[in-house]
């Protein structure tokens, strides 16, 4: 296991890049640090009426752009070092994707199956009270998501609260990744496998890149291993599967199943929801010790549970030609390096999981704005259409049948501008660091972070920094 510690390996990345540029090491050290970070304590009175003490933290890493931005999560790992390194992603994922917001993290400290769901209310909401207090939270300070262990249902938690305490005309936009109803987007909960599967097909589109690796253009045909089957690895799989690859192997914390003719994601999905584990899925081969499935031959490998998977204790026997990196901080520098040096491409993090604060940003635009997306244009843009087929049938004398036209001259609803945006900036953020991965001869890791660094560095530039 690797003894650095989880900020500092973001940090030795960072450090990394910033060779390849030309700025002051003062300015560097200030876009490195972490700003802010909050420890809180509260008490949890349980169900059977003994008390917990809750240990939470908050960490703004760059207030270089506001609000700050970065997911809750709910683990027995978190500490102020995870919440820290978290933020700092946060702060060069948003930056790579053009997202304009400054990073940040939280995290509570508990195992959240030895809660009652409403313990876990009277966390989540006790945990919003502590932040609004002291400024952590709010549209335009800092703006929590889902993480690991949270979903909509604390994001629903967090907004009441929040409204409850300050019901101004933008609160809504107080957390994103909330239910529609209380102010959500149609294509936030998928947003980040949605994005991991946008990054990796643009890879594999590349054909130069894949003949390097030895590999076909394309996802079709693929073998995929994935780690992780919550709701960035479920999503993540399911795309790859609907555009033909094979997912041959699942790892689960309580075991993997692997099939090496491929096994449908949505049957593993619906054995879970009923049986809550992926262990006794009929269709596949059980595997007790769930890490080493990451070691089986595949083409793409997707860690996508928890940071530091691939050490320098596994990476050597890691086969697959592409990592991409669903989770966040999942591959040390050290196995970096190891699977570099063999000649793999490793998608990074930083790049590939900014999915979900893409759609959190849209979603954010959405409370901001108080409209859905495609709400005042969608039916004008259908009659135009309309209007134009009409036009041309009457030209060519050619005639369209209904279904034909309906689907055609279909205006664009929500979900459809919220994936078309989410696809557009997946695409070009890779393209971006590619060219950046070339133009400097480096990986792309190195790449995005580059380009993370550029962004960030302009920003303090612009403003000058305070006398
Ligand atoms: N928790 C997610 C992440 O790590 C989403 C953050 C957000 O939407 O703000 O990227």
């Amino acid at each position: 296991m690797s003894t650095t510690r989880f900020f500092e390996q973001v940090n030795l990345n960072f450090d990394r890049a910033s060779k390849f540029l030309k700025y002051e090491d003062g300015l560097l050290e200030q876009i490195k640090a972490c700003n802010t970070v909050c420890h809180f304590t509260f008490p949890l009175k349980k169900d059977d009426g003994t008390i917990d003490t809750i240990h939470a933290w908050r960490a703004q890493h760059s207030q270089h752009k506001l609000p700050t931005k970065g997911g809750i999560r709910y683990s027995m790992m978190v500490n102020e070092d995870e919440v820290k390194a978290l933020a700092a992603l946060m702060t060069y994922k948003c930056a790579v994707v053009d997202v304009p917001f400054g990073g940040a993290k939280g995290g509570v400290r508990i195992e959240r199956k030895n809660y009652s769901e409403a313990e876990l209310q009277r966390i989540t909401r006790r945990f919003t009270f502590e932040l609004a207090s002291k400024n952590f939270i709010g549209p335009e300070i800092d703006v929590p998501a889902p993480d690991y262990g949270t979903g909509e249902q604390e994001m629903a938690w967090i907004v009441d609260t929040f409204l409850a305490i300050d019901p101004s005309l933008h609160a809504e936009g107080c957390v994103t990744g909330k239910p529609i109803g209380l102010g959500g987007i149609r294509g936030r909960t998928e947003a980040t496998g949605r994005g991991v599967f946008f990054g990796i097909r643009e890879a594999c589109d590349n054909a130069e890149d894949m003949k390097a690796l030895g590999l076909e253009k394309g996802i079709a045909g693929k073998s995929v291993i994935v780690q992780g089957f919550g709701n960035v690895g479920y999503h993540s799989v399911k795309y790859l599967m609907e555009a033909d690859a094979r997912i041959t192997g699942i790892c689960e914390y309580d075991g993997a199943i692997y099939n090496e003719k491929g096994i449908d994601v949505e049957a593993v999905f619906k054995h879970m929801q009923e049986h809550g584990t992926i262990t006794s899925f009929p269709d596949a081969t059980f595997v007790e010790d769930s890490k080493s499935v990451m070691e089986y031959d595949c083409d793409i490998l997707v860690p996508a549970a928890l940071e530091s998977q691939i050490t320098e204790q596994n990476a050597s026997r890691i086969k697959a030609r592409i990592i991409g990196e669903g989770a966040n901080g999942p591959t040390t520098q050290e196995a970096h390096d190891i699977i570099k040096e063999r000649g793999a491409l490793v998608i990074p993090d930083n790049y590939l999981n900014a999915g979900g604060v893409t759609v959190s940003y849209f979603e954010w635009l959405k409370n901001l704005s108080h409209v859905r997306f495609g709400r005042m244009e969608r039916r004008f843009e259908e009659s135009s259409a309309r209007r134009m087929l009409e036009a041309m049938q009457f030209m060519t004398n050619r005639s369209l049948s209904d279904d034909e036209i309906a689907r055609i001259s279909q205006g664009a609803s929500e979900r459809d501008i919220v994936d078309s945006g989410l696809e557009d900036t997946m695409i070009s953020a890779y393209n971006q660091i590619n060219e950046l991965r070339k133009e400097h001869n480096t990986d792309l890791r190195t790449a995005a972070f580059i380009s993370a660094i550029k962004k960030v560095a302009v920003t303090y530039e612009r403003m000058g920094i305070f006398p």
